[in-house]
């Protein structure tokens, strides 16, 4: 814990995305988390695409929080805004459509940005990487997070910080979890790009969130708020102990506490964290039995013991009655793990998706991408 720091973060009741009632709860949490002069500044909006799906599925920042928030910073002045993100599968014409974004920049007048045009090496703080990053960042002066209140299968939960992978252009994201294969390792790379991008303010639509199974296939949760703060880490403290996780659980949070990130302080101007706790909220498990091996002695171990423990991690098991054969979770497998069976002359609905789970790194990149939840993480081997 950084013993000199103190943050803030702002928690407003929002009850719906109706489009006064949601502008007004995310200035009130602009103004009351400290946002920055925006006046005369270009900005980049970076919203959570996960997969271009439609708002009600909630796996998106709702395109009205980024309505609210283009016009919140019009007002303030802004001179130019950009918004943008790249989902792990990143087709060629990828613009936020489905999501109903791409529209909303449209008749806002905000900049639709496309992430993998002619990205930029960035050196990635704390970890010793270079990755490509979405070259706009080099053009704007802040970037927000826009982040969506979910859990995730790998990191628990999903926020101002994790949102930031998305900078991250397409594949290039799924490379990393075979660089970083367990979640101590991926942690570090996630708050180096934080670090790296280091936005200027985040936002966190809480309207409606996801439990369960997020950060793709898990169940919307009315959560009825909208959190605003300069502090990312902070922000997804605050998000954990909404969820009800022990926050010094979550593999995002112990890496900033150990690089010194974490506020030894968290001010609530407004609702306390731990006074709008969900009730009953489904959260992903956390699984501690594995934290001490993989983080103190998993480096020392062999790579073909480090493999066995890994596999010990729940794996993920394909449903056939569901799969659409749309070989998503194929495409985007790092470790090539996962084929389609049979004669390629079959039809497809006779052939299904085979897993070699001894190739398998337990990322769960599949499960995100898989647009019919035919992927459930579970069991052991
Ligand atoms: S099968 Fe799924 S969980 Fe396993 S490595 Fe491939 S994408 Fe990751
Ligand atoms: S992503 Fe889902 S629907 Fe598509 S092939 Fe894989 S399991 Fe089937």
């Amino acid at each position: 814990m950084n013993m000199d720091t103190r943050a803030s973060v702002s928690i407003v009741r929002c009850e719906s995305y109706e489009e006064a009632k949601l502008y007004e709860a995310v200035a009130q949490a602009a103004r009351e988390g400290g946002m920055p002069d925006v006046a005369g500044k270009t900005i980049l909006l970076k919203p959570n695409i996960l997969s271009d799906s439609s708002p009600e599925d909630c796996i998106t920042t709702n395109p009205e929080f980024v309505r609210a928030t283009i016009k919140l910073l019009k007002n303030c002045g802004a001179k130019e805004i950009h918004v943008g993100d790249s989902p792990g599968l990143h087709s060629p014409t990828f613009e936020g459509k489905r999501c109903g974004i791409k529209d909303v920049c449209d008749q806002e007048g905000a900049i639709w940005e496309d992430f993998t045009k002619n990205p930029t090496e960035k050196p990635i703080k704390g970890t010793g990487r270079i990755l490509p990053m979405a070259s706009i960042i080099d053009k704007v002066d802040m970037v927000f997070s826009l982040c969506k209140f979910k859990t995730h299968q790998l990191m628990y939960t999903t926020g101002a910080v994790k949102n930031l992978f998305g900078m991250i252009p397409g594949l290039h994201k799924s490379a990393c979890h075979v660089k970083c294969p367990n979640r101590e390792s991926f942690a570090k790379l996630i708050v180096g790009i934080y670090e790296t991008v280091k936005p200027a303010f985040c936002l966190m639509d809480a309207v409606i969130g996801m439990e369960g199974s997020g950060p793709a296939n898990g169940t919307p949760r009315s959560v009825n708020l909208v959190l605003g703060s300069t502090n990312g880490i902070a922000m997804d403290w605050a998000q954990a102990v909404i969820m009800g996780y022990d926050p010094k659980q979550i593999p995002i949070l112990k890496e900033a506490a150990r690089r010194h990130l974490l506020p030894s302080v968290i001010d609530y101007p407004l609702l306390k964290a731990d006074a709008v706790v969900v009730p009953d909220f489904q959260r992903i498990p956390i699984r501690e039995n594995t934290q001490f091996i993989k983080t103190l002695i998993l480096p020392f171990f062999t790579r073909g013991v480090q493999k066995k423990l890994q596999r010990r991690e729940p794996k993920p098991l394909f449903d056939n009655s569901k799969c659409i054969r749309c070989l998503r979770c194929v495409n985007i497998c790092p470790a090539k793990a996962l084929t389609l069976s049979g004669d390629e002359s079959a039809e497809r609905r006779e052939r299904h998706i085979c897993a070699d789970y001894s190739k398998c790194i337990r990322c769960y990149c599949c499960h995100e991408v898989c647009p019919v939840n035919a992927i459930k993480i579970e069991g052991k081997e």
